[in-house]
């Protein structure tokens, strides 16, 4: 097998299952970016939807399952679930979102982080300057001014998940900075 052989097939089987990461292999896991098991537990196979709306979610799975390209994970989460993919919706949004970080109109920051939290969650956030807990939508309340702290805070908390910024987009969250290079570019 020459090199360009080996180059090419590695990239067309390197599809990998939307939800739990796996490689995929069979033509409808490929078909869908979903292995068998993962279709089964999502309710993707028993969903009784018009066949138009199976092929737009397989279209915005492999769109999440590929984040280069396509919607951004909440419009496509939000559409999945507009077209009956209900449970998927919410497999798929918690598998690729621990943080989301909205910026409210008077200029506040509303932070909401998914389970399992660290053991420092509630204290790291509360040490935040302006900290306020919304007990109605149980999430966590800063005005803007605090951005660098609050970045400090979830850089330190939670490196290396997923978080969905104010502009609707994903990241990572890089590891803590040292105290003394200060808190970096915030990105929100
Ligand atoms: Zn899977």
């Amino acid at each position: 097998m020459s090199g360009y052989e080996t180059l090419a097939s590695t990239k067309i089987l390197n599809v990998r299952c939307a939800i739990c990461g796996r490689l995929l292999r069979n033509p409808l896991s490929l078909e869908v970016a979903i292995g068998p098991e993962c279709r089964e537990r999502s309710g993707y196979d028993t969903v009784q939807v018009p066949p138009e709306a199976v092929e737009e979610a397989n279209m915005l799975i492999r769109q999440v399952a590929d984040l280069r390209r396509g919607p951004t994970v909440q419009e496509a989460c939000a559409r999945l679930f507009a077209l009956g993919f209900t449970r998927l919706s919410a497999i798929l949004f918690e598998r690729f979102v621990k943080v989301v970080v909205q910026r409210e109109e008077n200029d506040r920051l509303t932070v909401k982080v998914g389970p399992p939290h660290a053991p420092t969650h509630s204290s790291t956030l509360a040490a935040v300057p302006g900290y306020i807990y919304d007990r109605e939508r149980k999430l966590s309340v800063y005005p803007f001014s605090s951005k660098e702290h609050l970045w400090a805070a979830l850089r330190e908390l939670y490196p290396g998940e997923k978080l969905l910024n104010t502009d609707g987009r994903l990241l990572t969250i890089p590891w803590p900075k040292r105290k003394a290079d200060g808190f970096g570019d915030v990105p929100y």
